[in-house]
């Protein structure tokens, strides 16, 4: 539960959500405290404002009564929960409401000083929330009066503690919407996810060419499609070249073994005489060699392929080894009436795995006489340069059918079977040879036209 991802995604969008809300909820309730109190500030300095503005008024009506024209102004006032007074230095000439004595000198203390905001703790008894004042000094017949509109915080207080009762009321609604919104998104966008599995989940080995469809999903998820598309493509083609290289391998495997089993099977029918069954063992030593030739070139081929044949590289020199091979196939070419001629070069040392570039030299020269008819020439030449080396095998052969030249490195080709099979090859020489250019990090070109014969140049670099 904790791992899944819809889980953990719907949790950060909880968390983001509900802090967002809290967050917002701290900055309104901030601004509007500030704004009510700004706003009582301004209406405390209007009523005192207006107040002395009436008490001017009224002391020409009473003929310069101070204390009569005090309690008019006062009385005459419409307020609004305040308390609007009069002082004349630390005495209470008029109040709209009773003011406490010990409170009476403080605030005339203060009101004389102007201090209008420090009034607010004047009257802890009196609003236990704290007051606002507004202070207005007025001079009456040469006399300076201070004018006081003074309103506890209550009303205030009342106001921003229903704000905060909405908002922690709203809270767990808010957290509850953003829970399902997370969970509802998450689960949306995590949706093709599901489809891709789903879909990945019927892919076998038998329907491998089927591919991912996740319809017009985000940018992300097409661009994982896609990968795992050509994953697929990918393993689709290494398993049909698998598949045709078991199939291949199977084929060529049945012929040396029916001939096999019909030699013994004939053999062994009735009696025979002892050059008969000589002759049959003959057959049958043949078909076993091509058998274990054809045996050993796919173990080595499969090992390859598994990245499991590890290069013996040693340092030796390469023309050396071209005389050696020309040498052991001399008697082949000669048995064939082809002339082989060898030209070495210098002394080429070079460093790789030796048995493996015998390998590669005695194929292309087996190939050179057998495809090569009687009176014909075979040519072996090794070219040093600086930095690579050139094996260059050239015949005066059969030569090779232009549509059939890119497809003879490939294994089991042939490119005319009948003179192959009867030559005894099964079109895996040139897979062999190419794989170890290849894994000397060098290739293998081919130049060839029917009837005029085929080179094969081998390059390694140095
Ligand atoms: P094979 O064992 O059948 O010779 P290879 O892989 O060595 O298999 O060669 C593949 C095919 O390429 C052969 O079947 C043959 O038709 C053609 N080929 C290879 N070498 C030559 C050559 N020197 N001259 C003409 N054809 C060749």
């Amino acid at each position: 539960m904790i791992n899944s991802f819809r889980f953990r995604l719907t949790l950060w969008y909880l968390l983001f959500f509900s802090l967002l809300f809290i967050l917002f909820s701290l900055f309104l309730h901030g601004v509007l405290s500030h704004a009510l109190e700004r706003r009582l500030d301004e209406a405390l300095a209007v009523e005192a404002n207006t107040t002395a503005a009436m008490l001017q008024d009224e002391f020409e009506e009473m003929k310069g009564n101070v204390p009569a024209a005090s309690s008019d102004a006062v009385s005459g006032m419409r307020l609004h929960g305040s308390l609007v007074a009069v002082l004349s230095g630390n005495r209470v000439l008029a109040a709209s409401t009773p003011i406490p004595q010990p409170q009476v000198d403080f605030i005339a203390a203060r009101a004389s000083l102007d201090a209008a905001a420090d009034l607010a703790v004047a009257v802890p008894e009196v609003a236990p929330n704290g007051a606002r004042a507004a202070v207005h000094r007025v001079t009456v017949g040469g006399l300076d009066y201070q004018v006081i509109a003074l309103q506890s915080r209550d009303e205030l207080v009342e106001d921003l503690a229903v704000l905060r009762r909405v908002t922690l009321l709203a809270l767990p609604l808010v957290i509850v919407l953003a829970g399902l919104g997370g969970y509802w998104l998450a689960s949306r966008s995590l949706a093709p996810l599901g489809w891709m599995a789903e879909q990945a989940h019927r892919i076998t080995g038998s329907n491998l060419n089927t591919r991912l469809d996740i319809g017009n999903a985000a940018e992300e998820l097409a661009v994982l499609s896609a990968s795992f598309n050509e994953l697929l493509s990918r393993l689709d083609l290494s398993f049909e070249s698998m598949r045709r290289f078991v199939a291949d391998a199977s084929h060529e495997l049945r012929t040396p073994l029916s001939i096999i089993r019909g030699e013994a099977d004939v053999a062994l029918s009735q009696e025979r005489a002892a050059a008969e069954y000589r002759e049959s063992l003959a057959i049958i030593l043949d078909e076993s060699r091509r058998l274990s030739r054809l045996v050993d070139d796919l173990l080595n081929l499969a090992r390859a392929d598994a990245g499991r044949l590890k290069l013996q590289s040693e340092e030796f020199y390469l023309n050396d080894l071209l005389a050696e091979c020309c040498r052991s196939a001399q008697s082949l070419a000669a048995a064939r009436g082809i002339a082989l001629e060898c030209r070495p070069a210098e002394d080429a040392p070079f460093r790789g795995d030796e048995e493996l570039l015998r390998r590669l030299v005695m194929n292309l020269l087996d190939n050179a006489i057998r495809y090569t008819p009687p009176g014909g020439q075979v040519s072996a030449a090794l070219e040093a340069q600086d930095s690579e080396l050139r094996i260059r095998i050239a015949d005066t052969g059969v030569g090779i059918a232009p549509d059939a030249a890119p497809h003879v490195f490939e294994r089991f080709y042939r490119a005319d079977i009948a003179r192959s099979r009867q030559n005894g090859g099964f079109g895996l020489g040139l897979a062999i040879v190419k794989w170890i250019a290849e894994s000397h990090h060098g290739e293998v070109a081919l130049a060839t036209h029917p009837g005029a014969g085929s080179t094969f140049t081998v390059t390694l670099p140095r």
